[in-house]
């Protein structure tokens, strides 16, 4: 499928889930924006490598998620706005009467505040062009909690929760919003976990996988950042247009448990 002429800007995109997602809209035609807060050369250097091996317009653009104002220029700054992907997003794991207050404002304000910000600003764009889609990345904590991860739940079903809103708010217009819900994804901060629980449980890289991080992941296999950006993809496909205000888990059947 053709994104050709699109121009998406993806929060939180200089690793992980969000690069991912940016390489395979730029693979489907559309041009891309970068994000992240830091302004460094290996984050230019990125966009650089997209638009070479790709052909479409990619940049990079700084701005801090857990600041509304940035948020907003985010938007200001790409221009234009087709597709809109929010992924920026932290964690931390404490229980809540320990749960200290500036993380517990911090995940609010990158996973969840930002996407209002963004969303608010990208909407005007979209109605102009006659075309929109929002994307929001959720989780399966978005369906579903664990303990000791009160806000980081709360910030995504949250979202979840936006997600059905702002698509109610544009259904006759032809912009969509949904949330993609993903399992454990193997993300680079995911990777950088699997030594250090190798020596906690004594226990080999595959055992580690299979019956430690994926344990409540029934396919026993962690989904990829390509996976997600395919997912992304057809949420901005014509066979789509029809899917709005809703979510699409791609977790190995852990929220069918
Ligand atoms: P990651 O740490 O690799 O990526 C997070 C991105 O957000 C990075 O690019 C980081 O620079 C950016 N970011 C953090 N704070 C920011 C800020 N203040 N302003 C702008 N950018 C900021 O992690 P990831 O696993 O790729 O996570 C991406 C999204 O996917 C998050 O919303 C996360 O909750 C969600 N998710 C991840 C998993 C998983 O298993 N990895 C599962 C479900 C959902």
């Amino acid at each position: 499928m053709s994104l050709n002429g699109k121009t998406a800007v993806i929060t939180g995109s200089n690793s992980g889930i969000g690069l991912g997602i940016a390489w395979e809209m730029a693979k489907a035609g559309a041009d891309v924006v970068l994000n992240s807060f830091t302004d460094t050369e290996d984050d230019h250097a990125l966009a650089r490598q997209i638009s070479a091996e790709t052909g479409v317009s990619a940049r990079y653009v700084k701005a801090d998620m857990s600041k509304g104002a940035e948020c907003r220029g985010l938007i200001e700054q790409a221009g234009a706005c087709d597709i809109l992907i929010n992924n920026a997003g932290i964690q931390h794991v404490a229980p809540i009467d320990e749960f200290p207050v500036e993380k517990w404002d911090a995940i609010i304000a990158i996973n969840l505040n930002s996407a209002f910000h963004t969303t608010a600003a990208a909407l005007p764009l979209m109605r102009k062009a006659g075309w929109g889609r929002v994307v929001n990345i959720a989780s399966a904590h978005g369906l579903t909690a664990s303990p000791y991860k009160s806000a980081y739940v709360a910030a995504k079903h949250g979202i979840v929760g936006m997600t059905k809103a702002v698509a109610l708010e544009t259904a006759e217009a032809p912009i969509t919003a949904n949330a993609i819900c993903p399992g454990y994804v193997l993300t680079p901060l995911v990777e950088a976990q699997i030594p250090d629980t190798m020596k906690e449980y004594n226990m080999g890289r595959e055992d580690v996988i299979r019956d430690v991080m994926l344990a409540r992941q029934p396919s026993k296999e962690f989904a990829t950042v390509e996976q997600l950006g395919g997912t992304a993809v057809f949420l901005c496909s014509d066979a789509a247009a029809q899917i709005t205000g809703t979510t699409i888990s791609v977790d190995g059947g852990w929220t069918a448990l």
